[in-house]
């Protein structure tokens, strides 16, 4: 693995940081609502400049970047202190699965929207009763007509209150085997049969919600893959997933550390042994989860589509992350907790990183198994 950037490389990445100069987003607004308008403006100016879709092919209207120029991209996205784009499921998720499962017509259709979000998306996966055994799921779809009729319960669909689109699983075989039943639908979040009920998190946000499906419909056109075939299609959903965003979120970990040691020493607190030692393994984890991240590249450099090493970055960084930030109000006391301390809300949103995109029960297995090819305990 060659960690050494190309000239052309390095090319993209000064273009990058200069348009991202020129177009700072500016900090982060006050409340939910204008914080999601902000990151959708961001999103639009990244369209207008030929920035939205960097890992998308170029005949869809990306950029067309190599994997190491996306994992830059992500990275100095972070550096910049920008936010990800508004509509990051569609970006990373729904389209990467419409460009490798759908029909000509559902790319033209779906993906220009995506890349200017003016149509946002969320993903319709975990139900009330499925989550990491995501295979038993049981919203059910009916053959009606021209589509299908589709009831049910999703839960933790993360911005579908802004959503026009959602991934959609759902039963379309009751009698088939749990993985074979599937059905991958493209729904239209705009129709009767179709309600969101938001739900608060800790940090008081409601970036989440349920999900009810009351006899909402979907035509043929919109079935994602061949009927049945949902599981695999769902498994290019989840591979982007974790191999998309690991970039972004070890980048903004290295910030985040290099922000509180800064904080950290202000207080004349570097000298404490403790701290320090507490500072230094943290440093020393964030660069481990970097590594990896680029480990990982080079394996879907050299096979093709991303491998079980986006677990491993995954599993690293919630933990790492619930530690920096666990560690953050230890040391910088009650005023970390004052609720316009940027680290309070960080606390508190981190409690979430080791559940969601996969519980690190779950990954721990991914990596026992896939990665170290050790044998299964049972
Ligand atoms: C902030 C956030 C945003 C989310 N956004 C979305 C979204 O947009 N769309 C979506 O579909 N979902 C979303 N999710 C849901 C997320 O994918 C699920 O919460 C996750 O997959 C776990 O499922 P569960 O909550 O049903 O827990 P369960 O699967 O019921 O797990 C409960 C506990 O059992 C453990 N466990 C389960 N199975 C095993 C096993 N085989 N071996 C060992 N331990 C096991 C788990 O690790 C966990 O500790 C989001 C979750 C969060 C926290």
């Amino acid at each position: 693995m060659d960690l050494t950037f190309t000239p052309t490389e390095l090319a993209f990445r000064d273009e990058l940081r200069t348009w991202l100069r020129d177009h700072d987003p500016g900090p982060a607004p006050d409340g939910e609502d204008a914080d999601f308008a902000w990151r959708r403006r961001f999103q639009e100016e990244l369209a207008a400049g030929g920035w939205a879709g960097v890992h998308w092919p170029e005949d869809v209207g990306g950029r067309g970047a190599t994997l190491t120029e996306s994992a830059i991209f992500f990275e100095e996205l972070a550096r910049a202190g920008a936010p990800l784009p508004a509509n990051v499921l569609g970006l990373v998720l729904a389209g990467p699965t419409i460009m490798s499962w759908g029909t000509d017509a559902q790319r033209e259709r779906l993906l220009p929207a995506i890349l200017d979000a003016s149509e946002i998306w969320c993903q319709g996966f975990s139900e009330p009763s499925s989550g990491s055994d995501l295979a038993s799921l049981r919203t059910r779809a009916v053959r009606d007509g021209d589509g299908w009729r589709i009831t049910g319960q999703k839960v933790w669909t993360s911005f579908a209150q802004h959503a026009r689109w959602c991934m959609l699983l759902a039963r379309t075989d009751q009698d088939a085997p749990k993985h074979r039943g599937i059905t991958y639908f493209l729904l239209d979040m705009e129709q009767d049969g179709v309600d969101v009920v938001p739900l608060r998190q800790i940090t008081g946000e409601s970036e989440f919600n349920e999900l009810f499906l009351g006899g909402a419909w979907v035509p043929d056109d919109m079935v994602l893959g061949p009927v049945g075939a949902g599981w695999r299609v769902a498994l290019t959903t989840l591979m982007n997933e974790r191999a998309g965003l690991g970039f972004f979120l070890q980048a903004r970990l290295r910030q985040d550390v290099d922000e509180l040691a800064a904080r950290i020493a202000q207080r004349g607190l570097l000298d404490d042994p403790a701290v320090a030692e507490r500072l230094g393994e943290l440093h020393r984890r964030t660069e481990v989860i970097r590594l990896t991240a680029y480990r990982g590249l080079s394996r879907t450099e050299r096979d093709g589509e991303p491998g079980p090493e986006g677990s491993l970055t995954k599993w690293l960084w919630s933990e790492t992350n619930q530690e920096l930030t666990q560690f953050a109000v230890d040391v910088l006391g009650p005023t970390a907790l004052d609720a316009s301390d940027p680290w309070a809300h960080r606390l508190l949103r981190a409690r979430g990183n080791t559940i969601e995109g996969g519980t690190t029960e779950v990954l721990r297995d991914i990596v026992s198994g896939r990665v170290l090819g050790l044998p299964k305990a049972r």
